[in-house]
């Protein structure tokens, strides 16, 4: 059974993505975009690619002062270090290698991971998808394709987890991933954090 990860929410506590727009963006820019975004998330008239592009359009400032900020801030859930080191799992994120990798460090982390990468310009930062054709099953270029062959355990906790997630043999969910899933009647267990996750997966061993 190999593990597939979402990171931002879900190996994060909070999502680092966001934690860096608040940050690095004029919230009188930010804030009445993401109020649109999200709405037009949830109607479904834009993409989840289109959300993210325009996002991180509005960012202009150099990599290093991002990946700064964040190897300051960001928090993992706890018992992550010992989950990746037992269960070699694979990070699957719809972020970036460049905001990753840093963080993994910094914990002492060796894990497998597949996430898009990003062209940090100076007049907004262009994301290079890893996926760029458009999912059979979703319509957009999901996580779905970048999924490995055989048994997979699935854990997340946002909107770009929903395909993958349905392809899964088992699923832990938190958040907006677990309303979704509730919603669409499919089976879950919740996710807190990874000692939790540890535990569970000890329970149903024995
Ligand atoms: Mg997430
Ligand atoms: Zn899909």
């Amino acid at each position: 059974m190999e593990f597939i990860l979402d990171w931002d929410g879900t190996v994060t506590e909070r999502d680092t993505l966001l934690l860096a727009l608040q940050h690095f963006v004029d919230p009188a820019v930010l804030d009445p975009i993401e109020a649109e975004l999200d709405a037009g998330l949830a109607a479904g008239t834009i993409t989840h690619r289109e959300v993210m592009e325009r996002e991180f359009s509005l960012l202009t400032v150099p990599m290093p002062d991002v990946v700064a900020f964040l190897v300051e801030k960001v928090r993992v859930r706890p018992g992550f270090a010992a989950f990746a080191e037992r269960f070699d799992p694979l990070i699957l994120s719809s972020s970036f290698h460049e905001t990753i990798e840093p963080i993994l460090a910094r914990e002492g982390v060796t894990a497998r991971v597949r996430a898009n990468r990003v062209d940090p310009r100076h007049d907004g930062w262009r994301i290079r998808w890893i996926a760029d054709s458009d999912c059979a099953t979703c319509g957009e270029p999901c996580k779905r394709a970048s999924l490995p062959a055989g048994a997979l355990t699935y854990v997340g906790d946002g909107y770009s987890d929903r395909c993958a997630a349905l392809a899964a043999d088992r699923v832990f969910a938190r958040d907006g991933l677990a309303r979704y899933l509730d919603a669409e009647q499919r089976r879950y267990e919740p996710f807190t954090d990874f000692s939790q996750l540890t535990a569970a997966l000890a329970s149903r061993e024995v």
